[in-house]
């Protein structure tokens, strides 16, 4: 590991102020660990925000949730409005990482975890990401865990998380606060990026920007489910994750918010299939025209050609749970 410094911050100011270039936030520092042990990413500074007073989930004036950048995975799933009101954001957290990672993984790093593309991790192999302009290794390597939709001739990577998919569903917005003390809040469809020319920006985040809550707006009524397909039961990432809002009016679907992990660079969010479905009744040809829409543009890699089949299965057996009332999986 590269030699860094260390401060630690006690408030926002403090700590956006310290994140001149090349300074990175530490808070659970479960994937910046491994990045800087792996010499992938190499800061010249930590910036410790763990005494940054953001660990806690307020009630807004608007009925939802403001949930603190330093609130832990664990806590964020444990909470009872949570459960309650969000259950799709619970089950998706609690379908990621171990609960070792959870206890100490929090809100703001979570949706700034990097991919897990194998080649990332390599610093013997050329990769864009890590090293811009070196070329992809994974396009014409093993690429079973890369991106089907949103990809480009530069990079295939997928984004790895699973709670930013729920919320990208449930249509939160990221506030976010910057060296000069200006808080702006940014949905999170926009936060993350798609790999374009500059596949080594994951997110909006500019120097000195410092995540400190994640809103959830006031709760929809309906079903929610999170379903994450991946090569074993625990600590896996999603091969294809899905996270669906619906309500019904009687036998017609009133609302539909969906949101795919595993496919993109980014959590997936699909409009046009949502107005597709919205209005109309549940059934098999329905959903098979939802799918068609979804994977229109969907490109597989060789090793990943398998998830535009499969992600065209866990939609239609999702919508199929979801349009049924009373569903809650
Ligand atoms: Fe690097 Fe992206 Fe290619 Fe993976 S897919 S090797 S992260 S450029």
């Amino acid at each position: 590991m590269k030699p860094f410094a260390y401060a630690r911050a006690s408030g926002p100011a403090e700590a956006t102020a310290q994140a001149a270039d090349n300074a990175i936030f530490i808070a659970g520092g479960t994937n910046l660990l491994d990045l800087m042990k792996l010499e992938v990413m190499v800061p010249d500074k930590l910036v410790d925000i763990n005494r940054l007073d953001m660990a806690d989930i307020i009630s807004t004036d608007e009925g939802g949730l403001r949930i603190g950048a330093l609130v832990t995975n664990s806590d964020c799933a444990a909470d009872q409005r949570v459960r309650n009101d969000y259950p799709v954001l619970a089950r998706a957290i609690l379908a990621g990482a171990s609960g070792q990672l959870r206890n100490k993984a929090t809100t703001g790093g979570n949706l700034c975890q990097r991919t897990r593309c194998y080649y990332f991790y390599d610093t013997a192999m050329p990769c864009n990401k890590r090293n811009p302009g070196s070329g992809c290794q994974a396009m014409n390597g093993f690429n079973r865990i890369h991106a089907i939709l949103g990809a480009s001739d530069t990079c295939i990577a997928t984004y790895p998380g699973d709670m930013a998919v729920a919320m990208t569903a449930l249509d939160a917005q990221v506030e976010i606060e910057n060296a000069s003390g200006e808080v702006r809040n940014v949905p999170i469809k926009d936060f993350h990026l798609l790999p374009g020319d500059h596949p080594e920006k994951d997110n909006i985040l500019d120097a000195g920007d410092l995540i400190t809550a994640v809103i959830l707006p006031r709760p929809v009524e309906g079903n929610q489910i999170y379903r994450k397909v991946r090569d074993r039961a625990s600590y896996a990432f999603a091969l294809c994750s899905m996270a669906a809002l619906v309500k019904m009016d009687g036998d017609i679907i009133a609302k539909v918010a969906l949101a795919f992990g595993g496919l993109a660079h980014k959590p997936w969010r699909d409009q046009a299939v949502e107005a597709l479905l919205t209005g109309q009744q549940p059934s098999a040809t329905l959903f098979g025209k939802a799918a068609d829409q979804l994977l229109a543009e969907a490109k597989g890699h060789g090793s990943n050609d398998f998830k535009i089949p499969l992600t065209r299965r866990v939609l239609i057996s999702v919508l199929r749970e979801a349009t049924t009332t009373g569903a809650a999986a």
